[in-house]
């Protein structure tokens, strides 16, 4: 191991240099909103960080979650995951550029990692329009969800 486990403190000043970078106050719910994003890497709705949040002992409106949720958004601290379902889902924007993965049975997202790396990683050529992003989503049944579609079909052979 050459990565050595910061100390919460540690964690908590580098949590609060992110912010003051990005032009906002560290706040308590703030610091602990971006904690989330930093401790997992995941892809969570305004209404789950809510209940995050809550978890950890802030207790917020959800008006006030939504409201931090986008001026993260508009900082560049978080960037929105374009899922194609309508519902918002965000992710830390510290990491690289990355497609995703959605099961059509149980929703999870997972990662699946750009082999280019930078954006856009397609790019088409379109007459005077710049392409700024290229977006895949990867659509099927997960491991699990496989596992138990396998499951009860051979139930059913049977
Ligand atoms: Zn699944
Ligand atoms: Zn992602």
């Amino acid at each position: 191991m050459t990565e050595k486990r910061l100390s919460l403190r540690a964690q908590t000043e580098k949590l609060r240099a992110s912010l003051k970078a990005a032009g906002l106050r560290s706040t308590l719910p703030r610091v602990q909103l971006l904690r989330i994003f930093r401790e997992k890497k995941g892809h969570y709705s305004a209404d789950e960080l809510h209940s995050a949040l809550g978890e950890r002992g802030v207790l917020l409106p959800r008006a006030s979650v939504y409201n931090a949720v986008n001026d993260f958004r508009k900082r560049g601290l978080i960037r929105e995951v374009d899922i194609g379902s309508g519902k918002a889902v965000f992710e830390d924007a510290e990491q690289a550029a990355h497609h995703h993965f959605i099961c059509r049975s149980c929703g999870q997202i997972q990662d699946i990692p750009c082999e280019v790396v930078h954006s856009p990683c397609i790019d088409h050529s379109i007459n005077y329009a710049r392409i700024e992003e290229a977006t895949i989503i990867f659509r099927g049944l997960c491991r699990e969800c496989r596992y138990l579609e396998r499951g009860s079909n051979s139930k059913e052979a049977i």
